[in-house]
């Protein structure tokens, strides 16, 4: 296969990185017809991200659907991800309304499920090569565009050239940095840890979010009766917290409204975190290169929104260059669009993100939102369908939403109802 200027391509597309992006990309892009190398640094085909509390939002699930995946979760037993979000105005629960339709949902799914099964799925998908154990080291460049990469091998060193590199290989991303793609970051104000218990009850058996301003905590139900529980407090209280990890974790729990019994639940794993995370946005296009999923955008992981993103993106990217990619098109063009779109989609909630990381209490928008959707069914599946990525903070503000909350706070307040402080142990 060859271009004008005569490189020769062993494949269409080279993918860094089979992990959640990577593997989405892979099948979308062969199932149109591009041949694929996927390559991915870990030998092992069982491999999965460790530090991830795998909650999959509703955004997703047209992805999910696309790659064939539904049934494979639904037989592995991926939880449905309904929640009940706590807040200094009560509980908030998004349910569909009577007679309306179901909320939109993806699942809740560990990564040691999750991951193995879209590689696997990759690499039985006609058109893709996934190449274990090579990791990219650097890219090559002919007349000014990047035309594939090197890598290095159990077998040793190894160059594969392509029409285009995709950069799925997470946040710290080395194509990205071989291709000196411009950075955005973003400081985090929360550390995070979490860890993994068998037998832990939650109410309704739904997931819980709960928002303390500016400290946060989740506990999620996944597949096989395993309840995943993290806490991100606001990094001033990380001193005191090290000292005693295991105990503070566990005090931390303890001391949440309704919180989660874990002394009588069984912890399966270790309690991992990170106490430094920031958030980066990059230009996600270069000649001859395309970042998708963390490569391309990293946020804040209060949200949960990754995993959703890595495939969305996965998905964005193949509908924009499949032609291109095997050279029935402008691939500068089609990189292009798929820039636009991944900016349209994500930037507005980046922004969002990255302004809520400081670790600052909730402002006056997000006061009126969050204690109208504690209050108002209605406002609570408008805040759902922002929180799982459906609609953007343009919709989630518009004017008529805005005027909604503020008629529910109002006639709360005629009815005499106490508006709470924040309070709780230790905050
Ligand atoms: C504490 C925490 C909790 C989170 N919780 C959630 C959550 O609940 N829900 C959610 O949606 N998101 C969550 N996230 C975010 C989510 O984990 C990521 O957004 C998601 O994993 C991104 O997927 P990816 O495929 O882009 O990258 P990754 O999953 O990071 O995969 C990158 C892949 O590239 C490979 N690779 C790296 N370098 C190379 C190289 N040079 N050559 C070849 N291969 C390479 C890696 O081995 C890996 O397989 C959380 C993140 C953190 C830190």
């Amino acid at each position: 296969m060859t271009r004008p200027g005569s490189t020769e391509y062993d494949y269409d597309v080279v993918i860094s990185g089979a992990s959640l992006a990577g593997s989405a990309a892979a099948i979308l892009l062969a199932r149109r017809g591009v041949r694929v190398a996927l390559l991915e640094r870990r030998s092992d085909p069982a491999a999965h991200k460790v530090l991830c509390t795998h909650s999959i939002q509703a955004c997703a699930h047209p992805v999910l659907d696309e790659l064939g995946l539904l049934p494979d979760l639904e037989e592995a037993g991926a939880v449905r991800n309904e929640g009940r979000w706590y807040t200094r105005w009560g509980w908030i629960e998004p349910r569909a309304a009577p007679e309306g339709p179901a909320l939109p949902y993806a699942y809740n799914v560990r990564r040691s499920t999750l991951d193995p099964m879209i590689r696997a799925h990759a690499a039985a998908t006609a058109g893709v090569d996934l190449l274990l154990g090579h990791q990219v080291t650097g890219l090559l460049a002919e007349g000014g565009r990047t035309s594939g990469v090197r890598a290095s091998t159990p077998q040793g060193e190894r160059e594969i050239r392509a029409r285009l590199v995709v950069g799925a290989d997470g946040k710290d991303s080395a194509v990205a940095k071989s291709a000196g793609m411009p950075e955005r970051r973003y400081a985090n104000g929360r550390f995070g840890y979490l860890a993994q218990f068998r037998d832990l009850p939650l109410h309704g058996g739904f997931g819980h979010t709960w928002f303390l301003e500016p400290d946060m905590a989740y506990a999620f139900p996944n597949e096989d009766g395993v309840t995943v529980v993290a806490v991100l407090p606001d990094k001033k209280r990380l001193p005191p917290f090290r000292e005693d990890l295991e105990g503070s974790f566990l005090a931390f729990v303890r001391a949440l409204p309704e919180a989660p019994p874990i002394d009588s639940a069984e912890r399966i794993s270790k309690i991992i975190g990170t106490v430094d995370y920031p958030l980066h946005s990059r230009k996600p296009i270069a000649p001859g290169v395309a970042l998708i999923g963390d490569a391309a955008l990293t946020s804040d992981p209060l949200w949960g929104v990754g995993c959703g993103w890595a495939l969305q993106s996965a998905q964005w990217l193949a509908e924009a260059v499949a032609p291109a990619a095997t050279g029935r098109g402008d691939l500068d063009r089609s990189l292009a669009a798929y820039a636009r779109t991944h900016r349209r989609r994500l930037a507005g909630h980046q922004f969002l993100a990255a302004d809520y990381a400081t670790a600052r209490p909730f402002n006056p928008l997000e006061r009126l939102m969050f204690s109208a959707a504690a209050r108002d069914a209605a406002v609570a599946r408008h805040m759902y369908r922002y929180a799982s990525r459906l609609i953007g903070p343009a919709r989630f503000l518009n004017p008529a939403a805005l005027a909604k909350a503020s008629g529910v706070n109002l006639r709360h307040r005629w009815a005499g109802a106490p508006d709470p402080q924040v309070s709780r142990t230790g905050s």
